[in-house]
């Protein structure tokens, strides 16, 4: 799609050059979008909600189901903490972007959250596209500098006591970030359980909805 967050320079030290397919589809898909639009084939608008549709919606379905299981089965979290790439392979989310996962737990003392401090790096096949915000520079150092501040802005408010620690995303490895549980879920199958996994709470800038929170 037509995000404009590639044309900085990459630094190569860091490892953070995309691969090179990946630019030649941009391009691709960028050419074709122009033109498409231009015949009057589609509308503008008509592809910013499907871009909106894989943002917020189908990508991040993957991810929530990869929550759901490791909420309700403790192999797979034992497995998701020794090796997330198998055990989020294992259910069939594969792909560029998303070769070498790190699964990061949240718990009452420890909050985790994700960035890409130099570009937009995102486990694509566990979340979709990466949401704008995400690829603002003001996300990108303010999530470093002011994690804290950054999720009050998102409506996070966690207490002093939790430690919020900071993950920057690279070309090599994608962060998932494992929301907690939330309470009166007990006896929950993973197919609604994944319906409290939002996105945002997989990127660390929102909690799991509660119970309450889902629509009747
Ligand atoms: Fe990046």
């Amino acid at each position: 799609m037509a995000h404009d967050h590639h044309d900085h320079s990459h630094d190569h030290h860091h490892g953070h050059d995309h691969p090179s397919e990946l630019s030649e589809i941009e391009l691709r898909v960028r050419a074709l979008q122009s033109l498409l639009v231009e015949k009057g084939y589609v509308d503008p608008a008509a592809l910013d909600e499907l871009v909106e549709t894989y943002e917020t919606r189908i990508g991040p379905r993957n991810g929530a189901r990869v929550v759901a299981k490791a909420w309700s089965d403790p192999a797979f979290l034992e497995w998701l903490r020794r090796d997330a790439s198998a055990a989020i392979h294992s259910l069939g989310f594969t792909g560029r972007q998303g070769e070498h996962m790190v699964a990061v737990e949240n718990s009452q003392d420890e909050h985790n959250l994700v960035v890409c401090t130099l570009c937009s790096c995102y486990p694509w096949p566990v979340l979709g596209l990466p949401p704008s915000w995400y690829k603002t520079p003001a996300y990108r150092s303010r999530a470093v500098i002011d994690p804290r501040g950054v999720l009050r802005d998102f409506g996070v408010e966690l207490p002093e006591t939790t430690r919020i620690r900071v993950w920057d995303s690279t070309a090599e490895i994608r962060y998932l970030v494992i929301p907690r549980r939330p309470d009166g879920t007990e006896g929950w199958d993973e197919e609604r359980l994944a319906g409290l996994v939002s996105r945002d709470s997989m990127i660390g800038t929102a909690l799991a909805r509660r119970p309450a929170e889902m629509p009747a």
